[in-house]
């Protein structure tokens, strides 16, 4: 029944390519066969911290190499260049909620060694403030958490870290403007004493975000904090 219902869906809302954005031939595919040659996952050098691209004999970026970071490690999957800034636009707003299914999809199998690593016992997704979500309809992290908990088998939670400040878009902040922008955004409704956690999101930027989030989270008891995201800023 379960099949036959999915079948029915397909038909009327036809499954699209999360790159070219093409009715998939396959609707059991996640991504049309072109397009999964094309896009690669970063697969070079990486800031020791944040995971971003640099230069082969760097072990920090500009970034972490400047400021303290709350959280202990983390990295992006792909890069967030115009194809992939694209597919989130039509993912985050556009109602293509099954490119969802193909970036946790990348993230639970290029993230695999990290999370074997790592070995969280909690997955939280970045928050929306709640006025925005209601505006979306979704958020967009949580889809994808709970893909990559069900995955892993790992505990996902949505409530433990809110977002209680409506900010600014942080997108023509330089970064000590995006730093006070965030500051006392996040608050977190638990202790979390001793556990590691694993904060999704879909893209990494400056990291302004990711450590506001795991500064709240350490204040709550955590014991580590990493991240994954689908993307990541490439001016390492
Ligand atoms: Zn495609
Ligand atoms: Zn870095």
């Amino acid at each position: 029944m379960h099949r036959f219902l999915k079948k029915c869906l397909n038909i009327l809302y036809p499954r699209c390519c999360p790159v070219c954005h093409q009715i998939l031939k396959n609707q059991e595919a996640l991504i049309c066969p072109e397009c999964a040659i094309n896009l690669k996952p970063y697969a070079g050098p990486r800031c020791m911290k944040c995971g971003k691209s640099v230069a082969a004999e760097a072990e920090y970026c500009s970034e972490c190499s400047v400021r303290k970071r709350f959280f202990t490690e983390g990295r992006g999957i792909y890069f967030y260049d115009d194809r992939m800034k694209a597919s989130l636009v039509r993912y985050k707003y556009y109602g293509r909620r099954e490119y969802g299914d193909f970036y946790a999809a990348a993230i639970c199998r290029y993230g695999k060694r990290e999370i074997e690593r790592w070995k969280p016992d909690l997955l939280i997704p970045v928050p929306l403030h709640p006025s925005k979500k209601r505006k979306r309809g979704f958020n967009q992290a949580q889809y994808l958490a709970d893909r990559i908990g069900e995955f892993y088998g790992i505990p996902v939670s949505g409530c433990i870290l809110r977002k209680k400040k409506k900010t600014k878009s942080q997108k023509k902040l330089d970064a000590r403007q995006r730093y006070r922008n965030l500051q006392n955004a996040f608050e977190v409704t638990e202790r979390l004493e001793g556990l590691r956690i694993l904060v999704i999101d879909d893209v990494y930027t400056t990291g302004s975000t990711m450590d506001a989030a795991a500064a709240c989270l350490l204040k709550a008891g955590a014991q580590r904090v990493y991240f994954l995201t689908v993307c990541m800023g490439n001016m390492g």
